[in-house]
């Protein structure tokens, strides 16, 4: 029997039962194929209320003598008395209760209890105790228009019990009620311990939800001024170093009369050493600026190859100081244009190739192609089941490959991560700052492109460089 639904109990009240409500625990269609299953037994009418006085279910059998008093005003009033006496009727305790009816006739009434306390009641009758062998002065009285003759033929009718069995029958039904109520108020507790539970399950996670918001919003926050921090510092650091750079470059170029060649020596290292902290100091302007989105791209059709062949002029003295060969390889063709930033494309490809040559021993070999490829629109690209049903979008491909010092697999995502480098050690031997490849991911991310990296055979590294063709239609 499974309780009924909206019951709505606390779990202190349902764990000391106090609040237990007949009608919040039995299921009433149950209940009623219950009594229905007893007047079919023993044929007297069953009637079972809560304790407010509701009738839960009932399994009557109207009686032939009752049907015909019904029919005579007399006989109405009366039958109605009795009926709403009974109904009023309500033992306190397990001392059941006899009421007589003006026919002779008798109703059993029984408490419900639960736990030491009254739940209900439990209305058994009319049923004409065994001793009534004839009409009673009663019904004679109470219904005066009455035809004795047929008072005498529908009395006997009426089921006939002893009153010892209909007290056990009760006795018996109380029982049966009693587990129905225990299991129904066992299903109703573990449903409601099983509710509070998943509630408290729910807040809680709600609770650290909130925690992991706010968290979130005050680290967003704290990006933010950093980014802003460094942007301010930066800029206030550019303006003093051109100085010192275009002075030295001065005192170098002897325009404030010659210098000895230590004093050369010295103006030469200041210069190059302003250099070196202005590229510091733009890198991290470009990654605040790349950060924040406050970086403005100026979108035109851009001419992958030439970007490469460009990159590969700057880089030559370079290379060749180093021993390293630079070469391109493009389609002789051509290739389609893509819609992005001229000079920040530049910039990636310059950063990959600087790096390339940087981590080049000598004797190795550098080199920038460009193709039109295929990209998977999603993260997932790696699944293969996954990138056969997901869409792709034509890309330039620019590969960096080297023959230097290679990535190690576990570092190959790092090395994305502002100044992250491989070798952090104060003894490196290669210089740099950690801030290039960074500089390059979201220059893609912001050409809605993207880089990855893969190791180069027989060995090297390969930066790979995906650009959409039509970006920007
Ligand atoms: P930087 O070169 O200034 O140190 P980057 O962000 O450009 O900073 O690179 C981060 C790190 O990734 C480098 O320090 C190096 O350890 C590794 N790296 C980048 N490019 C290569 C490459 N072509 N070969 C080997 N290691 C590389």
């Amino acid at each position: 029997m499974k309780p009924q639904e909206g019951a709505n109990l606390d779990i202190d009240d349902l764990t000391t039962t106090k609040n237990v409500r007949l009608e919040d625990l039995i299921d009433r269609e149950s209940l009623k194929e219950v009594i229905t299953s007893f007047v079919t037994l023993f044929g007297i009418s069953v009637r079972v209320y809560s304790a407010d006085g509701e009738k839960l279910a009932d399994a009557v059998e109207q009686q032939d003598i009752c049907k015909y008093l019904n029919e005579l005003p007399d006989g109405r009033s009366a039958c109605a008395a009795t009926v709403a006496t009974v109904k009023r009727t309500s033992p306190e305790t397990m001392e059941d209760i006899v009421h007589p009816c003006f026919t002779g006739a008798r109703y059993h009434i029984a408490a419900l209890m639960y736990d030491g306390r009254r739940v209900g009641r439990i209305v058994l009758g009319p049923y004409l105790p065994a001793e009534v062998k004839e009409v009673p002065g009663s019904l004679m009285t109470a219904a005066r228009d009455a035809q004795p003759d047929q008072l005498r033929q529908l009395l006997p009718r009426m089921p006939r019990a002893r009153a010892e069995t209909v007290h056990n029958v009760a006795e018996h039904m109380r029982g049966v009620l009693d587990l129905i109520l225990f299991s129904g108020h066992k299903a109703l507790l573990t449903s409601q311990m099983h509710l509070a539970s998943v509630r408290e399950s729910y807040r809680e996670l709600q609770d650290k939800n909130h925690r992991l918001q706010d968290a979130y919003d005050k680290l967003r926050e704290l990006d933010r001024l950093k980014s802003n921090f460094i942007a301010t510092i930066s800029h206030e650091l550019r303006t003093p170093l051109t100085s010192i750079i275009g002075y030295s470059e001065m005192l170098g170029e002897g325009i404030a009369g010659s210098l000895t060649s230590d004093q050369l020596e010295f103006v030469n290292t200041i210069r190059e050493k302003g250099e070196q902290l202005l590229t510091l100091i733009m890198s991290l302007l470009d990654l605040s600026k790349l950060e924040s989105g406050s970086l403005a791209l100026v979108k035109t059709d851009v001419d992958v190859c030439k970007t490469l062949d460009d990159v590969v002029s700057l880089l030559k003295p370079n290379a060749t100081k180093a021993d390293v060969q630079l070469a391109v390889d493009a389609p002789a063709e051509g290739l389609p244009t893509v819609r992005g930033d001229a000079n920040r494309i530049r910039q990636a490809v310059l950063n990959l190739a600087e790096n390339a040559v940087k981590f080049t021993p000598a004797g190795g070999s550098v080199t920038l192609s460009a193709k039109v490829g295929r990209q998977v629109m999603d993260e997932a690209e790696d699944d293969i089941g996954f990138a056969l049903i997901a869409p792709a979008r034509s890309v330039i491909e620019i590969r960096v490959a080297d023959t230097g010092i290679g990535i190690p697999e576990h570092e190959r995502e790092k090395i994305f991560d502002p100044f992250y480098q491989v070798d952090s050690s104060s003894t490196r031997e290669y210089g740099g700052t950690g801030l290039g490849l960074s500089i390059v991911q979201r220059l893609m991310q912001a050409h809605d492109g993207k880089v990855s990296v893969e190791p180069n055979h027989p060995k090297g590294s390969v930066f790979i460089l995906k650009i959409p063709i039509d970006v920007d239609p």
